[in-house]
């Protein structure tokens, strides 16, 4: 049962495009969602944009410790409060959440069907500020094949390398536009993120982040090229000691080398 046959019909405003709604109306979809989070009784799990509760109804029957929703959208806050008294609703921006607060101690999982607009800047976020011990988050189809990408093909890029610095990255179906509400364009991809055992430290992070910008706004040049223009020092020197040629281009890259390319160039970055 979803909010809206709580409620009956006709109870919720119509969908705002602003806030990227689309509700899932398929219960088996929003089932598999659910369970490919694998909750166990008194696992502590965080839902960014319940919405009308499709997967909430979900989470509830496993029998969750703590159950936090994060809805930016007020005026879904009281028919979800209404789904279960111990329910703690967070009103407000994921964006603006304070990832660095879960608690690896605690076992936090994270689910979502996130709003199309904020999903690759909030998935860049919570996989390398939050300590979840699993997430399972669906996005558009065309964003799911970059986070999942391999290097050297087209949708590889700085998202890719990020996000699978952090952790592992799993496509694990693809849904179409007909199972929601109102319907999108696109299909799209539910994915499943499991943190790395040995993601980068914050100053590892920092510096990884400043290579993939300063590479991927030239992602067609060679990679000395692109150090050359950032007053690097003997750039095929450097490249060739980490085993890169210089001739190699960004894309090229593997998430491993990106990280002993950033570890090299931390300091002259001033990072
Ligand atoms: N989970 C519901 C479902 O599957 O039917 C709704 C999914 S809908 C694609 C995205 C949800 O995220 C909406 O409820 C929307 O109001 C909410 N939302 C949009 N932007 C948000 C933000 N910045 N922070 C938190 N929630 C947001």
């Amino acid at each position: 049962m979803t909010l809206k046959e709580r409620g009956g019909a006709g109870r919720f405003r119509p969908a705002k495009r602003s806030l990227g709604q689309n509700f899932l109306t398929d219960p088996n979809i929003a089932r598999k969602i659910v369970d490919a989070l694998d909750i166990r009784p008194g696992d502590n799990v965080l839902e960014i944009g319940p919405g009308r509760g499709a997967l909430t109804r979900h989470i509830l029957d496993r029998q969750p410790g703590r159950l936090v929703l994060l809805e930016k959208d007020d005026d879904l806050a009281a028919a979800l409060r209404a789904l279960a008294p111990s329910i703690e609703l967070v009103a407000g921006d994921a964006m603006e959440f304070p990832w660095r607060s879960i608690d690896p101690g605690d076992g936090w999982k994270i689910v979502g069907n996130l709003p199309y607009n904020i999903a690759s800047p909030l998935i860049w976020d919570i996989v390398s500020l939050a300590a979840f011990s699993a997430a399972v988050f669906m996005v558009q189809l065309e964003v799911g094949q970059r986070l999942r990408a391999a290097s050297g093909g087209k949708d590889y890029g700085a998202l890719s390398v990020w996000v699978q610095s952090h952790a592992r990255v799993e496509l694990l179906f693809k849904v179409p536009p007909q199972v929601f509400q109102p319907q999108p364009k696109v299909t799209s991809a539910v994915m499943r993120f499991f943190l790395q055992p040995r993601p980068p430290e914050p100053n590892a992070a920092k510096a990884l982040g400043s290579t993939l910008r300063l590479c991927f706004q030239q992602r067609r040049k060679q990679l000395a090229t692109i150090l050359k223009s950032k007053g690097i020092v003997d750039p095929e020197g450097l490249l060739l000691g980490l085993g890169i040629q210089p001739s190699q281009r960004p894309e090229t890259l593997e998430p491993e080398r990106f990280q002993a390319l950033s570890n090299r160039l931390q300091n002259q970055f001033g990072s």
